[in-house]
């Protein structure tokens, strides 16, 4: 009597303990739903609330693109994109302070120097951006931030020169290099920042004398841009170029294989390694004087400078990370490390007019 007792009590607490669990089950489903439409509401509202950044741009590459996506599927933080070319400044400029531009990117420390004398930025106080970027790659009243950094090397002919030859910037303007050397006019602000490193670096008597014994060394008068000057080292028109690393890279990155050829027939040469290093510029970031959503716009960069932006940024357009921690492409990687110049990037602005009038004082076109 007293096991059939504990049979029929067991088995009581068996229907009332799957009883129980069967409530909790068909409790717990719809209280789920209302949770999730409660999680659909708030993003709603997180999104709305998170608002938009809008980015001016002169880069345009597939992986800026799907930065821009992550970003947003971090924050919430729509990223509203407006590309051009030297056309943007001037846009931004005549927009005065009605624009819509929260953040404006373009390369050059020399393009963001003036971005900041024209009075289009503004400063920035963010603890994010000064322990990313070195302190060199960033402008010294922080209106203008790197993002990516590259070199301006020489570029020799593998057929016609051997590594061995090469040393300096300088060296180039000796009479063995007479009539080989290809670079692009002093118009481009590349060579303007490159010279107004070496006003700081050797004083402006020695980067004019620099400038005049590059013209007499041209193969030809400067016309097209640093990938041309590549191409007419490979064409034999002359034998060495000077141009940013990223050129090479993306010839030889190229889905086009007489690109890839091309990049294939020269070397890529970090020259001063024995003397002030070679010269480094960035492309960077810059908050808009005028911007409505500054705050998104220093959540924006921030984000760009992180580890996990860093490589992909740096990596869309054959460049450098800024970010010490970031790794670099294989491209990068197969050129070996090398010296840089030791300027702060805010002097390449700061002398800019000065290399200007030198370019013009030696006839450099
Ligand atoms: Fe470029």
């Amino acid at each position: 009597m007293k096991q059939i007792k504990v049979v029929l009590f067991s088995l009581l607490l068996t229907v009332l303990v799957l009883g129980l669990v069967g409530c909790n089950q068909t409790d717990e489903e719809p209280a789920k739903e209302t949770k999730t439409e409660e999680t659909t509401e708030q993003a709603t509202n997180e999104v709305e609330e998170a608002g938009v950044v809008n980015l001016y741009t002169t880069r345009h590459y597939d992986t800026d693109e799907e930065l821009y996506k992550k970003f947003t599927e971090q924050s919430g933080i729509e990223v509203n994109v407006i590309s051009g070319k030297d056309d943007l400044v001037q846009r931004l400029k005549d927009e005065g302070e009605a624009t819509e531009a929260d953040v404006f990117i373009t390369a050059d420390a020399g393009n963001l120097a003036r971005l900041k004398s024209d009075g289009l930025t503004q400063a920035v106080e963010s603890e994010v951006l000064t322990t990313n970027i070195p302190e060199k790659l960033r402008d010294d009243e922080n209106h203008w931030f790197g993002l990516t950094k590259r070199a301006r090397v020489i570029v020799y002919s593998k057929d016609r020169v051997d590594p061995s030859e090469l040393s300096t910037y300088e060296a180039l303007t000796e009479d063995t290099w007479k009539e080989r050397v290809l670079i692009r006019s002093s118009e481009n602000i590349y060579n303007q920042s490159l010279l107004a490193s070496f006003i700081e670096l050797n004083g402006e008597e020695e980067a004019k004398n620099w400038a005049a014994g590059i013209v007499t060394n041209m193969a030809r008068t400067p016309e097209g841009g640093d990938t041309d000057q590549i191409k007419a080292v490979v064409a034999g028109e002359g034998d060495v170029a000077i141009s940013n690393t990223y050129y090479v890279g993306r010839l030889l990155n190229s889905t086009d294989p007489e690109e890839v050829k091309v990049g294939e027939q020269v070397g890529v040469f970090f020259p001063n390694q024995d003397t002030n290093g070679t010269h480094i510029n960035i492309s960077g970031a810059t908050v808009v004087k005028h911007a409505k959503n500054v705050d998104n716009a220093v959540k924006f960069i921030e984000f760009l400078t992180s580890l996990e932006a860093q490589e992909l940024f740096a990596e869309g357009n054959n460049e450098y990370p800024v970010n010490p921690d970031a790794k670099i492409s294989e491209t990068l990687t197969s050129w070996g490390e090398f010296k840089e110049q030791d300027i702060n990037l805010t002097i390449l602005g700061d002398n800019n007019t000065r290399a200007i009038q030198l370019f013009n004082e030696v006839g450099w076109k």
